[in-house]
């Protein structure tokens, strides 16, 4: 059986839940995303990524979607009146809260789905932490991975389509074809960091960055020539990709754990 976690009554839980199940958090952001973007961007690519990975391995994989995090860790953003977030710190109290009750299902495996590239620390860090405080196997997957944390981004955008750009402006027209306004979509596409070597997105030497450092218009990439196809065919590769990785993470284990000792 596989479903929707809140969907279930209480005492059905125990019965459907238990060592054999994979529990995905869904983790959005409504943060500026342009001027042809709404703010909800990355709530729902993540809540209909997650439905649709549910739809493609819910008959083979005992997976329980839990209701997607709309609010996240979006200060990279807060200079945009409208943007929502909340502190790392809060967040990842949110994150253990909820493992916790992840914890008391019977399931071991809980997945965070990240829709939200500003959030990839955060949860690598948040893994570890629920590994630690809840003895979960916890991993991290992205519908896109984020160029800021070693994803790839296209040629035409120069590795930074990062926000509010091509991949994203086409996924989101295939959802909500009615939400994108095209004729507000601009390049903004850094090119004095094109050549650098060492300081770039997803190079050997991080940077601390907001979006407002990259000019006044709040994407970061080259969204005009995105289209609904394109967004289509992008939106099969990532649940058919996030299927394959959330397969292999239902069979994955540590076959010479030992327990470990209380976090310090
Ligand atoms: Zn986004």
């Amino acid at each position: 059986m596989s479903g929707r976690l809140a969907d279930l009554a209480g005492p059905a839980v125990a019965e459907a839940l238990g060592p054999d199940s994979v529990v995905v958090q869904p983790i959005g952001a409504i943060e500026q995303h342009g001027p042809h973007l709404p703010m909800s961007v990355d709530a729902v690519i993540a809540d209909e990524v997650a439905s649709a990975l549910l739809a493609a391995v819910g008959a083979d994989v005992d997976l329980w979607l839990l209701p997607t995090l709309s609010v996240s860790r979006s200060d990279e953003h807060v200079w945009s009146p409208g943007t929502l977030s909340i502190s790392g710190d809060t967040l990842g109290r949110v994150l253990d809260d909820l493992a916790g009750c992840v914890a008391a299902t019977g399931a071991r495996r809980l997945v965070f789905l990240n829709g939200h590239g500003g959030n990839s620390s955060l949860l690598t860090t948040a893994c570890r932490d629920v590994r630690l405080a809840h003895g979960l196997l916890a991993f991290l997957v992205h519908p896109f991975v984020p160029p800021a944390a070693g994803g790839p981004s296209t040629e035409e955008e120069s590795g930074f389509g990062i926000h509010g750009g091509l991949h994203e402006t086409a996924l989101f027209a295939h959802l909500r074809p009615d939400e994108v306004d095209m004729g507000m979509a601009l390049r903004n596409v850094p090119e004095w960091m094109a050549d650098n070597r060492w300081v770039r997105f997803g190079g050997p030497v991080q940077f601390g960055w907001t979006s407002r450092d990259f000019g006044p218009d709040g994407l970061i990439g080259d969204p005009t020539g995105a289209t609904p196809e394109l967004g289509r065919e992008l939106f099969d590769e990532v649940v058919a990709t996030l299927a394959g990785q959330v397969r292999e993470i239902a069979d994955f284990d540590f076959p010479d754990a030992e327990p470990n000792p209380p976090r310090v």
